[in-house]
């Protein structure tokens, strides 16, 4: 295990650590699941959007599945080729669109009838073709928290079957669209495959009538969603799964696209922190440390479950007690009712399987300066993110000043506060 204590020390808590190798061993397990057929991999920028970490999965051969244009740039800094780019959500921007059909990138998953038409008439104007995939609500239930769960028709993701029928007809007949791929994804950490299969099946009744019109798919993606294990959730076997999901494909002979965040890099990262106080209200004990929701907002918002351990425990014996952060609110934990030994300020607890949806998620209310990232390989320590500065984060503000007797640097840089 890494040398956490002296990661803390160098660095200072909280702090967010990846194992670079892990992701390594993550990718490489899902691109083996493949192997004999054609794949790409695009990687869910928006769980964990650092520079270095995406340049590492660049340098693995993945692509990026992107939710902004932001997130297309950052995947293009990163090294990732614009053949391996794609281009997801539901509400892009007229500027965002000119800007990915001006990048080149590989296509867009567009979903609704008004982006297509907007997809459309602004390619028109570029003078180009644009390469477009629909995203199909397959209206299959994930049966993953509701807040991200996105293939029913309840949500506000994806076209429905004759809807996306009609536009896929329209694309085709368009001079300034080519409809080249076919897109689902119904949710994220799912655990049980078969509303994947059952999505997948459906998709592909479809993408067969319109291959047999004469469209010129050429992409079958899948989306991501795979569940990984917090505490004791037991993910679906992926190798027999993706096998399924060839056998669906391989007669329709659509390469196979995929597009996981949570699956790489979620279980190789950590938020490490350090204890700051211990308190008992009543009889009930709070564990409080400097990491918070700010930080970590999945606890909070999905209820989420982390494993967290204490780096030295001081004894074996454990009681039950709340993590929570610094925060004013009540929904600020980090785990509620774990088994932690007595705890003193200065202890380091590890906050397990962070490495996704955690910095990307993160915020600075209360005025809390984000953490600093540290990316591990081979055992090495490497800062990708330094701590932020309370200049930087300030520095987009622009003071209302009284004309008289204000000055922005008298305030702003003033160092005596
Ligand atoms: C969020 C998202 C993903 C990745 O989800 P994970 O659960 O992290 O694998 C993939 N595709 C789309 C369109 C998404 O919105």
């Amino acid at each position: 295990m890494a040398n956490y204590a002296q990661l803390a020390q160098k660095y200072h808590t909280p702090l967010f650590v990846y194992n670079f190798d892990a992701i390594t061993q993550s990718y490489t397990t899902l691109k083996e699941c493949f192997e004999g057929y054609k794949s790409l991999i695009c990687y869910a920028l928006k769980a964990n959007s650092n520079l270095s970490l995406i340049r590492h999965l660049a340098n693995l051969g993945s692509g990026a599945d992107c939710v902004s244009f932001h997130e297309v740039r950052r995947a293009l800094l990163s090294g990732i080729p614009k053949y391996k780019i794609i281009f997801s959500g539901v509400g892009k921007t007229l500027h965002e669109i000119e800007s990915a059909l001006k990048a080149d990138i590989l296509f867009l998953n567009v979903e609704s009838e008004s982006e297509l038409f907007l997809v459309e008439a602004v390619a028109k104007d570029l003078g180009v073709e644009a390469r477009i995939s629909l995203r199909v609500n397959p209206n299959v239930d994930a049966k993953t928290h509701p807040y991200i769960s996105t293939g029913l028709s309840s949500n506000k993701f994806g076209i429905n079957h004759e809807e996306a029928f009609k536009l896929y007809l329209h694309a085709h007949k368009s001079p300034n669209l080519l409809p080249v791929g076919i897109h689902f994804h119904i949710g994220s950490q799912i655990l049980d495959s078969a509303p994947l299969i059952e999505s997948a099946l459906k998709i592909k009744e479809l993408a067969r009538g319109l291959l047999a019109l004469g469209l010129p798919l050429k992409f079958f993606d899948i989306g991501g969603g795979y569940g990984i294990t917090y505490t004791d959730e037991v993910p679906f076997n992926l190798q027999e799964y993706i096998k399924n999901i060839i056998n669906i494909v391989k007669p329709l002979d659509l390469s196979i696209l995929t597009e996981p965040g949570r699956f790489l890099v979620g279980n190789a990262g950590i938020l490490l922190t350090s204890v700051l106080y211990e308190k008992l209200n009543g009889t009930k004990r709070f564990v409080i440390v400097d990491a918070a929701m700010n930080d970590l907002i999945r606890p909070s918002i999905y209820k989420a479950k982390h494993e967290i351990v204490a780096l030295n425990p001081k004894s074996k014996e454990v009681s039950k007690c709340d993590v929570v952060g610094a925060i004013c609110e009540s929904g600020d934990y980090l785990a509620k009712d774990v088994n932690l030994p007595d705890c003193e300020s200065g202890d380091l607890l590890i906050v397990k399987s962070a490495g996704a949806y955690g910095y990307s998620m993160s915020s600075n209310y209360n005025s809390r300066l984000r953490p600093a990232e540290v990316a591990l390989t081979n055992g090495k320590d490497t800062l990708i993110r330094h701590r932020e500065s309370f200049e930087e984060l300030i520095e987009d503000e622009l003071l209302l000043l009284d004309e008289n007797t204000d000055k922005v640097d008298d305030i702003k840089g003033s160092k005596d506060v």
